[in-house]
């Protein structure tokens, strides 16, 4: 295996997708391992990195063609992901631009034509910059349980509430809120009542506290505060309380673009591993002449190959209009799991090295962890297969 995938294309693309692969390749290239390094001690976003896959017209891969986007599917955009977290830049080059593919899909799927004028061409040059406040530490995975309240006033809301874990609010200047407009005992149903926006992030009514993490350092994520903050009704998104419906459009998609960046993740701190392996002598041979170091590595091989396919299977069902639920998180668990195993082994394969920066597989572990995490973790994809697949009874 060379260090970098250099005529890579994966089982389930076609020849079509390799001028993808090569146009996203020659922009993250030019991101080598030195500068994620840097980013990921110094914790400054990627701002240069951010701007070049603007310029290049990769942020609006899966943006409607009338607002300036390429209107390609989730399978191309996974295809972009894998290439973006495939070259050192791990989940931090992911998350940098991982937002803008379908994140604002409520506003894609809900939004007005003024809306959609109003905000997608702006998120497709990087003028603007979006972060999602979704999760509350009350709430957890328990969505319908969120707090965070808009309360109808002339001419708009006024929102209070408190959000965690809101990635790149330290340098977005829009957000979308996930707010209740109804309290969840004054509904009929749980997921009734809740009323997505899509807003400026006015710091004067937002406080954005940071918070120190164990990857992906360079991308922020916070507890925000929101005490009073005007939202006017235009940047309501869709009708009143139905905001839960409109957010499910986009999570298929997103399980599929992550488990398509573990994946990259894995492969990339596996590619080091066997140069490694094929390179470190000791007791006069190298040491991947051992099969104690090589049979783990064929075996994160063939576990991230069988990942990748299950999200291409997800990836086209998605796009050919199918339900895709089960493959989608189905992929998502798989890929997490590949991605990281791989990155653990591939500092087991360093020996004391793994766990020196300068050979960059210690960082690219601990970016693959949160890909177990986030956005959904584990558990809840286990109770939606043993749930939605096996028929056994719901168990949360
Ligand atoms: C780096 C990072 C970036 C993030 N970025 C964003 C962002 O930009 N915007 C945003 O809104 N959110 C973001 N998140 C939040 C993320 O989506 C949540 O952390 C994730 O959904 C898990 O929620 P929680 O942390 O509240 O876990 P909890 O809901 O508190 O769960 C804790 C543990 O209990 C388990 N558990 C809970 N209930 C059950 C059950 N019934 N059965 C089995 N197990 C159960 C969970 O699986 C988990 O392991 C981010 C998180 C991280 C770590």
């Amino acid at each position: 295996m060379d260090h970098a995938p250099a005529n890579f294309v994966a089982p389930g693309e076609g020849d079509d997708h390799r001028a993808l692969r090569e146009g996203v390749r020659a922009v993250v290239s030019r991101f080598g391992d030195d500068y994620w390094l840097e980013r990921d001690e110094d914790g400054v976003f990627p701002f240069e990195f951010h701007k070049a896959m603007a310029d290049a017209g990769w942020l609006g891969i899966t943006m409607p063609e009338d607002y300036g986007g390429a209107g390609l599917g989730v399978t191309e955009a996974a295809i972009m992901m894998h290439e973006v977290a495939s070259h050192g830049g791990a989940m931090a080059a992911a998350s940098t631009v991982h937002i803008n593919l379908f994140g604002p899909h409520p506003i894609v799927v809900k939004g007005t034509p003024e809306q959609k004028a109003r905000w997608l061409p702006r998120l497709i040059s990087g003028q603007d910059q979006c972060c999602f406040g979704f999760t509350e530490p009350d709430a957890g995975l328990n969505t319908t349980r969120i707090k965070t309240f808009a309360q109808k006033v002339p001419g708009g809301y006024m929102v209070h509430g408190q959000k965690v874990w809101t990635s790149t609010a330290q340098v977005a200047n829009k957000i979308m809120l996930l707010t209740r407009t109804t309290k969840y005992e004054d509904c009929a149903r749980p997921t009734d009542g809740i009323t997505i926006f899509y807003t400026d992030l006015d710091r004067s009514k937002i406080e954005v506290r940071r918070i120190p993490k164990m990857g992906r350092k360079a991308v922020d994520s916070n507890a925000i505060f929101i005490d009073g903050l005007f939202i006017p009704d235009a940047d309501r998104i869709g009708e009143e309380g139905k905001g839960f419906s409109y957010i499910l459009h986009s999570l298929n998609p997103e399980r599929v673009l992550i488990a398509a960046e573990a994946i990259a993740i894995g492969q990339d701190a596996l590619r080091r591993a066997v140069k490694y392996a094929r390179d470190r002598v000791v007791f006069d041979r190298p040491i991947g002449q051992n099969q104690g170091i090589q049979h783990p590595l064929a075996e994160r091989w063939m576990y991230l190959e069988s990942a990748w396919a299950m999200t291409m299977r997800a990836a086209q069902l998605y796009d050919a209009g199918l339900p895709c639920g089960a493959e989608a998180n189905t992929a998502k668990f798989l890929g997490a799991r590949a991605g990281h195993d791989a990155a653990w082994q591939a500092v087991a394969t360093h020996g004391g090295f793994g766990y020196a920066k300068e050979y960059h597989v210690e960082r690219l572990y601990r970016e693959a962890s949160v890909t177990r995490i986030a956005p959904i973790t584990e558990q809840l994809i286990l109770c939606f297969i043993a749930e939605k697949i096996l028929d056994l009874p719901r168990s949360y």
